[in-house]
């Protein structure tokens, strides 16, 4: 596929800066007005908290937590909370402003926002990161809202923590509120098909690239970093569409196998191991870096944010990149790709399974009424497919990456939105 964008971004690691510059190229293709411009480059809303939360050894620690809120413009705003030592304030800018692009992508009738606390989850004991969700939650609970403002897992956070946010915020409004979180255990009004809803959502956005780049799944041949929820479930099911999937990676390395790893009992192995690969038999361990430039077909990089970058691009040799997680790959290396003829599947559209399946989950809250598996994962692989030919027919009809038509396509949805309900 050979595709030429004429305005170039400029290279960042800064995610803020990286979610920008694709931003003002795509803005400036489709001619957007400088006011509107001026309303989307920024969040609407940040909230930052300091939180001093009891550690189990008698002292007392300040947390400092985000919640930020880049636009409401198309519905509540909604967005994963994170818990790392690499959360600030840029980052969580720059994944909230994702997650409104991500919305208008996968066509629900949501915003965009992301919060975050700066925390070291793997030292901290249950209690302490038990009081510590309840206390961000406590602060943010003007904040949150089913019809305002919608959290969910992300990084390090998952169904105990939203249990945790759901019982805290309901207390505090006196009445049970399930919708005010997605991502919530079974039990609490969860969707059958969340946990797995984004790995499922890169494979199916994979295999429509795959068609269109006429690549044949049983001689294709795959790397996939991080094995999260995203990675692991991700690898799950390249594996059962009959790719080779020969390397997978997570914080402790990666492990290479040429002829193929058994992903399930990956899966099972890093169950029983505390969910990590370290051990691992069958595999050959390598780096995280040298994972990235394996001689594979199709690259999934589900971890985290500046992976691909200026300085390993060139030794890039997938045919496909599929991003599983958010921001993998800075601005300049993508223009790099582009130019090697390498197809980009971007985050904003790659891994919006997850928030497609939140946005069941929340419908189903609602109505108090909740759908078989079936139901779910035809209804989210089908607002997938719609969700990629959108993307796709908007750079081929531009001319441009398909990162930059998810941009475009986005942009034109919420330009619209904000033309059509002003401001004062
Ligand atoms: P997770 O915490 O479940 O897993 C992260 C994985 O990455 C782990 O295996 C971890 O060991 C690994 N990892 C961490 N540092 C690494 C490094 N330096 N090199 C290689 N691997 C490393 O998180 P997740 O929910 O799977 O999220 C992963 C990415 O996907 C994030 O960018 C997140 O924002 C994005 N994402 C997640 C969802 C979701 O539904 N969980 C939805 C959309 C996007």
């Amino acid at each position: 596929m050979k595709k030429t964008t004429t305005v170039v971004a400029k290279d960042t690691t800064n995610p803020y800066e990286s979610m920008l510059a694709r931003f003002d190229v795509a803005a400036k293709i489709i001619g957007l007005d400088e006011e509107t411009h001026n309303v989307l480059k920024v969040p609407s809303k940040i909230v930052t908290v300091n939180l001093p939360v009891y550690m189990d050894d008698g002292s007392t620690r300040i947390f400092e937590g985000y919640r930020i809120i880049h636009s409401n413009i198309l519905g509540p705003s909604k967005g994963g909370i994170r818990y790392s030592m690499m959360v600030d304030q840029d980052e969580v800018k720059a994944l909230a402003a994702w997650m409104t692009w991500k919305c208008a992508i996968a066509d629900i009738p949501y915003g965009g926002a992301k919060g975050g606390i700066t925390c070291d989850p793997a030292k901290m004991s249950v209690g302490e990161l038990e009081r510590l969700t309840r206390a961000y939650t406590v602060a943010m609970s003007d904040v949150f809202g089913e019809n305002q403002d919608i959290p969910a897992p992300d990084m390090n956070t998952g169904p105990r923590e939203m249990a945790w946010i759901v019982d805290t915020y309901s207390k505090i409004k006196r009445a049970y509120i399930p919708g005010v979180v997605t991502g919530k255990p079974l039990h609490l009004g969860g969707s059958l098909g969340r946990t797995e809803a984004t790995g499922r959502g890169v494979m199916i956005a994979a295999m429509e690239a795959m068609k269109k780049l006429k690549m044949d799944p049983k001689k294709t041949k795959a790397a996939v970093q991080g094995f999260g929820n995203v990675g692991s479930y991700a690898a799950h099911y390249f594996e059962a569409q009959g790719i080779r999937v020969v390397a997978i990676s997570d914080v402790t390395g990666a492990y290479y196998n040429p002829k193929g790893i058994d992903i399930n009992k990956a899966i099972a192995h890093a169950e029983a191991n505390g969910r990590q690969l370290t051990g691992l038999k069958g595999a050959e361990k390598i780096t995280n870096e040298q994972l990235l430039e394996l001689n594979v077909d199709l690259l999934a990089p589900c971890a985290m944010e500046n992976q691909i970058t200026a300085k390993n691009v060139n030794n890039i040799k997938a045919k496909l990149i599929v991003e599983g997680a958010n921001g993998p790959t800075t601005s300049g290396a993508d223009e790099v790709l582009q130019k090697k003829g390498i197809v980009v599947i971007p985050d904003i559209l790659a891994n919006g399974g997850g928030v497609t399946v939140s946005y069941f989950e929340w419908v189903q809250n609602r109505n108090g009424y909740y759908w078989p598996l079936e139901e779910v994962v035809q209804k989210a692989d089908a607002s997938m497919k719609k969700a990629f030919k959108n993307c796709w027919d908007a750079s081929t009809k531009y001319k441009v990456s398909m990162r930059i038509g998810a941009y475009i396509f986005a942009m034109n949805k919420v330009a619209n939105a904000i033309k059509s309900r002003g401001h004062f």
